[in-house]
C-alpha cells in the first residue's frame, strides 16, 4: 500500500481519536513550559505538566503530529543530516499519550495494530526492543501479540552505566517520572549496512527505529530510589518521516514525497543537476527547521536559541553554493515547503512572507563574508601539515567571516579534517576575557524591526557590519 506523508498522518490521528485520544494541535518549537528545554523535541513537551501530575486536563488520552527540532541540546542531530538515510534537524513526531489511563498492554496493542493493520507492513519485517529486566513488556509481545522469540531484542544498559543510558529507558530528568521503553524498529533488507537492535552495527540504516513507546512506570527520587507510580502513563513518538520512506517503497528518508519536492525545488533555485547531491539534501532538510524555527518566533542572532538558527542558515547556505548558487537563493524554497506540508503548514503559510524576509536578509548578510570565509579556510586545509585544523583560525573565522564553528567543521569534514574544538573555545574565552578587561559589554548592535504590527527582526553579528532592514 502507498500512503502519503499527508495520508499518514491523517491516519494516525484518526485511528488514535476512534480509540478515544484527543487530537491535540503541534505546540510551537520554543516549549513554553519548559525553560530547560532549547526546543521542543519530542511529541511528550507539551504534555509534561500531565505526566508529573501538576496539570489535569479534560481528556486522559491525546494524540498528536508534534514539529519537533533537533539541532542542540540533549538530542542532537544536526551533524548527521546528509550523513545517515533517517535523522533530520525538523521532522513531525507521532505521538499517542496515555496520562495515567492504559498501559502496557493497550500502548503496544495500539502500535501494533496501527502498523500491520492500518498501514498494513509485513509482520515478518519488524522487530522490536524492550528493556533488559522488562519481563512485562515482553510477555505482551511474545504472548499476546505474537512476535517471535528471535525477533524480540532485550537492551539492558551500557557496560558500566546507570541505566538512563540505556536506549531502553527513558527519564524526564534526574528526579521524577521515568520507566522502560520498547521500540520497534523496520529491516529495510540485505544490502543495506547495519544490524539488528542491539549489535555493534546498529547505528546502520538497515534496521530503522520507527516507533519509541515508553512506560513512565517510576518515580525517581534525589536519592536514586525508584518507587512505582501510582498511575503509570505512556508517551510515544513515531517519526512520520521513517513511516513515509517505508510507505512510499523508499528506504531513504529523502526519498518521500515532501522531500523529494524540496530536493527539486533547491536544485531550480542553485543550478544543481545532480539530484543525489548530498548537499540538496542538506538545503531540503535545513530550510524546514529554518523556516518553522521563524514562525515559532526564534530570530537569527548571536546567542541561545537565536544562535543555533542562525548556525543552520549559515550552513545551508554553504551547501547552496557548493551546488552553484550564486546569488541568494534559501528564501525561495519556503512557497515549496509551505505547500508540501499540508495540515502542518497553517502557521507557515501565514507568515511565508515574514519567514522569507528573515531568511533573505540573513543570506545576503552572510553574503558579504562568507565567499572570503572559504577562501581562507580552504587555503588552510590545503597547507595543513596533519589532519586538525588549528583554533585560533576556526576562532578567525568565527570572528572576521561570522562563520559558526560547526560550519567550518562540516567544510573540513568534507576534506578528511577535524577542528581543535578546545583550541576554539580557548580562543573565545580569550576574547571575552579581553573584552571583560576592556570594560566592555561584547556589544550587539540588535535592532528590531516592526512591521505589520509583529516585531520580525533582530539585528545582526557585532562582527557584521549592523545592517538593519529599514
Ligand atoms: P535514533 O536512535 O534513530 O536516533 P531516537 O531513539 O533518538 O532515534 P526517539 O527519541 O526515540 O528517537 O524519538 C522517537 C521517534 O522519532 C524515533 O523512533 C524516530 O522515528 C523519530 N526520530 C527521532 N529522531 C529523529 C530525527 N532526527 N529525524 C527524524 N525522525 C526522528
Ligand atoms: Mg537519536
Ligand atoms: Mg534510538
Ligand atoms: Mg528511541
Amino acid at each position: 500500500m502507498h500512503m502519503t506523508t499527508a495520508e499518514i498522518r491523517e491516519a494516525f490521528l484518526e485511528y488514535f481519536r476512534k480509540e478515544g485520544h484527543e487530537v491535540v494541535p503541534s505546540s510551537s518549537l520554543v516549549p513554553h513550559n519548559d525553560p530547560t528545554l532549547l526546543f521542543t523535541n519530542a511529541g511528550m513537551n507539551q504534555f509534561k505538566d500531565c505526566f508529573l501530575g501538576a496539570e489535569q486536563r479534560s481528556y486522559v488520552r491525546a494524540t498528536s503530529a508534534q514539529r519537533c527540532v533537533r539541532a542542540g541540546g540533549k538530542h542532537n542531530d544536526l551533524e548527521n543530516v546528509g550523513f545517515t538515510a533517517r535523522h533530520h534537524t525538523f521532522f513531525e513526531m507521532l505521538g499517542n499519550f496515555s496520562f495515567g489511563d492504559y498501559f502496557k498492554h493497550d500502548a503496544i496493542r495500539y502500535a501494533w495494530t496501527f502498523l500491520t493493520e492500518v498501514l498494513q507492513l509485513p509482520k515478518e519485517k519488524l522487530c522490536v526492543t524492550v528493556y533488559q529486566s522488562d519481563d512485562e513488556a515482553y510477555d505482551i509481545w511474545a504472548k499476546e501479540i505474537g512476535v517471535a522469540p528471535e525477533n524480540i531484542i532485550r537492551i539492558g544498559d551500557k557496560p558500566g552505566k546507570p541505566a538512563y543510558t540505556s536506549d531502553n529507558f527513558w527519564q524526564m530528568g534526574d528526579t521524577g517520572p521515568c520507566g522502560p521503553c520498547t521500540e520497534i524498529f523496520y529491516d529495510h533488507g540485505e544490502g543495506i549496512w547495519g544490524g539488528r537492535p542491539g549489535t555493534p552495527e546498529e547505528d546502520g540504516d538497515r534496521f530503522i527505529e520507527i516507533w519509541n513507546i515508553v512506560f513512565m512506570q517510576f518515580n525517581r527520587h534525589a536519592d536514586g530510589t525508584m518507587e512505582p507510580l501510582p498511575k503509570p502513563s505512556v508517551d510515544t513518538g513515531m517519526g512520520i518521516e521513517r513511516v513515509a520512506a517505508i510507505m512510499q517503497g523508499g528506504h531513504s528518508n529523502y526519498d518521500i514525497d515532501v522531500f523529494q519536492r524540496l530536493i527539486k525545488a533547491a536544485a531550480e533555485v542553485t543550478g544543481a543537476t545532480d539530484l543525489d547531491n548530498k548537499s540538496l539534501r542538506v538545503v531540503a532538510d535545513h530550510i524546514r527547521s529554518c523556516a518553522y524555527l521563524i514562525v515559532d518566533g526564534v530570530m537569527p542572532s548571536n546567542e541561545g536559541r537565536g544562535y543555533v538558527l542562525r548556525r543552520i542558515i549559515r550552513r545551508a547556505i554553504r551547501h547552496g553554493r557548493k551546488l552553484g548558487a550564486t546569488d541568494t537563493f534559501f528564501y525561495k524554497l519556503v512557497g515549496e515547503l509551505a505547500d508540501v506540508m499540508g495540515s502542518a503548514a497553517v502557521e507557515l503559510k501565514q507568515q511565508q512572507a515574514m519567514v522569507e524576509k528573515v531568511l533573505k536578509i540573513e543570506e545576503e548578510n552572510f553574503a558579504r563574508t562568507l565567499d572570503r570565509g572559504i577562501a581562507l579556510l580552504t587555503d588552510a586545509l590545503d597547507s595543513l601539515a596533519g589532519k586538525e585544523l588549528d583554533g585560533e583560525t576556526v576562532f578567525k573565522l568565527y570572528d572576521t567571516f561570522g562563520f559558526p564553528a560547526d560550519l567550518t567543521n562540516d567544510v573540513a569534514r568534507e576534506r578528511g579534517f577535524t577542528i581543535d574544538e578546545a583550541g576554539f573555545e580557548a580562543a573565545m574565552e580569550a576574547q571575552r576575557q579581553r573584552a571583560r578587561e576592556a570594560g566592555q559589554f561584547s556589544a550587539d548592535y540588535s535592532k528590531v524591526l516592526t512591521i505589520e504590527g509583529s516585531t520580525i527582526f533582530t539585528g545582526y553579528d557585532r562582527d557584521q557590519d549592523s545592517a538593519v532592514i529599514q
